[in-house]
């Protein structure tokens, strides 16, 4: 990438403010965002954040960066921030501390760090005699526009999920089709529908959307007037960042840039493993390694559902089953159910079948890793062969880059469309249900794992050899040697580029 002495400013000059959504797989892309950026310039970087957020930041870039001088220009700002003032719950100003019908709300309640954001930029100006370059927000944090146009400064839109998937989310909010699809449709109660900014024949199907959405029945409706506001405000900004690969995402990202017309850089994968929690982390990050370390090569199974979803009781009981059935090795992050409190203890005799524990262990077919494994260590493990996944985009990008297909159970956001994604244009994921409300039966997990699983023939075969030519591109694109560089690094320098004031580097 370029080096910093390609540029001839006065770059201490420079001030990037960066504000990320609250969830985990938002918080460390933008944390990473920081750093490529001043891989190539050494201005100074401001996250701003709720103080939980901001802990949760500083926790993690002490743990990758205290020795790395390059990177002591992050700094973090917290933007004062009560959960109870919005009917949230301690802690609630984070994703992974809270219920998906809180998580709406949290989103609402970040128009209230407005106020906040301007007096940081305020304090930016008056300290440095002029407002920061440009404010980087997050694509669900449309509001930071204002903040930004006030100032007169550039906003950048940070999306930090892939292209395909986020403009079928926004263009199903902004239109609901699956609510109005009998024009389109020649049966209106058909299962499928077609969404704006796809092809007519692209059909989506109401069956995968979340409940939260399929229940919304008027653009007027709370919830999605909302949302329709922040994706619009977005689409005002200077251009778009997204957390994506050129040639994985393709389509998605030519129907984005027709829809929004605006330059879109495209730098994925942004990505490290998160930080363990504690000792009792880094015991099961042991254990799990150590376990896998026994088994044959792309013999195991990977199952999680990311850092803030979990599924339903009997969906729960039906894979447990399943499993059992298909006779499958493999590691499972598990977590109570729905309706339970997520981060609360795991109790195995209620949620999964009787003696289901003490047989795989015996039998030496299954890890449950209790709420949190290491992810990206265990996908990088030649052991693991394919990866039962919610499908959330950094889960994705993970799975990808090791090359390891992907079994979609997509809950929530824009899941769905990743997984439609991978099925459909990559052929390297099939989705085995939908939704925390679908029924499951353990006939129908036991049959796709044991496809997918399969990897010397059939589907499975085919699904193992398109993940491994997806993780040669993905290496290609962050790949930069002599003169050659991939496609990412060079949206990277292209976009800091475009935010210098006047000289630019010479790259
Ligand atoms: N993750 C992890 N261990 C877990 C669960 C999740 O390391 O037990 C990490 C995972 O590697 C990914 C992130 O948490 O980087 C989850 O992000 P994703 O976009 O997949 O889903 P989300 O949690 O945002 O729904």
């Amino acid at each position: 990438m370029a080096k910093k002495d390609h540029y001839d400013h006065d770059h201490d000059d420079f001030h990037i403010v960066m504000v990320p959504f609250m969830a985990k797989g938002h918080l460390i892309p933008f944390l990473e965002l920081a750093t490529h950026i001043q891989q190539r310039i050494s201005s100074k970087i401001t996250i701003a954040s709720t103080p939980l957020n901001i802990q949760h930041l500083i926790k993690h870039h002490n743990q990758y960066h205290n020795h790395n001088h390059n990177h002591n220009h992050i700094h973090f700002a917290e933007l004062p921030f009560n959960p109870a003032q919005h009917g949230l719950p301690p802690n609630g100003d984070n994703t992974a501390n809270l219920r998906l019908e809180h998580i709406q709300k949290l989103a609402q309640a970040s128009l209230s760090l407005e106020e906040p954001l301007s007096s940081l930029i305020s304090k930016i100006k008056e300290e440095e005699g002029h407002p920061p370059l440009c404010i980087i927000s997050d694509l669900f944090l449309g509001w930071v526009n204002n903040v930004a146009k006030s100032f007169g400064i550039k906003n950048i839109t940070f999306n930090t999920s892939g292209a395909y998937g986020t403009l079928a989310n926004m263009t199903v909010w902004f239109n609901l089709p699956h609510r109005n699809s009998s024009e389109s449709d020649s049966d209106s109660d058909s299962d499928e529908f077609s969404v704006p900014g796809f092809p007519e024949n692209y059909k989506f199907r109401r069956s995968h959307m979340y409940r939260y959405l399929r229940e919304v029945d008027a653009i007027s409706n709370d919830r999605a007037r909302f949302i329709v506001s922040q994706f619009s405000l977005s689409m005002k900004s200077d251009g778009w960042i997204c957390n994506t690969i050129e040639e994985v995402d393709s389509l998605g990202l030519d129907l984005l840039r027709k829809h929004i017309h605006l330059p879109i850089w495209s730098v994925g994968p942004l990505r490290r493993p998160l930080p363990l929690k504690g000792k009792e982390t880094s015991m099961a990050n042991e254990k799990c390694i150590e376990w896998l370390n026994l088994k044959d090569e792309r013999s195991v199974l990977y199952i999680c559902f990311g850092s803030q979803n979990t599924i339903s009781a009997s969906q729960m009981m039906a894979l447990a089953e399943g499993l059992e059935k298909s006779e499958t090795s493999f590691i499972w992050v598990v977590r109570p159910p729905l309706g339970f409190d997520i981060n609360g203890e795991f109790n195995a005799h209620e949620w999964l079948p009787k003696g289901f524990e003490e047989r795989i262990k015996n039998a030496q077919k299954g890890l449950l890793v209790h709420q949190w494994g290491p992810q990206m260590k265990i996908l990088s493990h030649k052991s693991i062969a394919a990866f039962v996944s919610h499908c959330g985009w950094n889960s994705v990008m993970e799975s990808l880059s090791c090359g390891v297909p992907i079994i979609g159970w997509p809950l929530a956001a824009e899941q769905a469309y990743n997984a439609k994604m991978l099925d459909e244009e990559l052929g390297v994921g099939v989705i085995l249900t939908a939704t925390v409300e679908s029924v499951v039966s353990n006939e129908e997990v036991k049959n796709v794992i044991e496809m997918v699983m399969d990897q010397e023939r059939g589907k499975g075969m085919i699904m193992k050899k398109k993940a491994e030519e997806i993780e040669v591109l993905m290496r290609e694109a962050t790949m930069e040697k002599a003169k050659v560089k991939g496609s990412s690094i060079k949206a990277m320098d292209d976009f800091v580029r475009s935010i210098l004031p006047t000289k630019t580097m010479s790259m």
